[in-house]
């Protein structure tokens, strides 16, 4: 057993991860043969990452505020405090706040490889980030 009192400190997203201001603290990286990995985002107002896959798929938990999220093919979709999300291995997606809300997830995925999160491809523009959300 092992209790982490304190996780690691917030630190701001990596530039080619991110559009935006975005900070992330690591909650749980344990020891190999252990692939799971967990990490708590935050995003300000109109931040999200740029477009990427998990090759295990990904679960997203919103404690926090409202976001959207997008998969290749598909509009934009809103998501709330409580939603959980999940995205497939390999689907191509996005995840960030709303223009006008902040947001915060827990991702929870398994690494593929050591210290892989995720293959990393463009940037979300602004029209893809700003079309009209399929609200539900
Ligand atoms: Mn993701």
């Amino acid at each position: 057993m092992e209790i982490t009192r304190t996780p690691t400190g917030t630190r701001p997203g990596p530039e080619h991860w991110f559009t935006g201001q975005v900070w992330m603290e690591e909650l749980a990286a344990p020891p190999s043969p252990s692939r799971v990995h967990a990490l708590r985002v935050h995003f300000t107002p109109g931040a999200r990452t740029a477009w990427h896959r998990h090759g295990l798929g990904q679960i997203l938990y919103v404690t926090e505020g409202i976001g959207l999220v997008q998969r290749r093919g598909a509009p934009p979709e809103i998501i709330r405090a409580g939603d959980v999300v999940w995205f497939a291995p390999d689907e191509d997606h996005w995840h960030g706040a709303a223009p006008d809300h902040f947001m915060t997830h827990v991702a929870i995925h398994e690494l593929a490889a050591p210290g892989e999160v995720a293959d990393w491809g463009d940037q979300v523009t602004d029209d893809e980030y700003l079309a009209a959300p399929d609200d539900h």
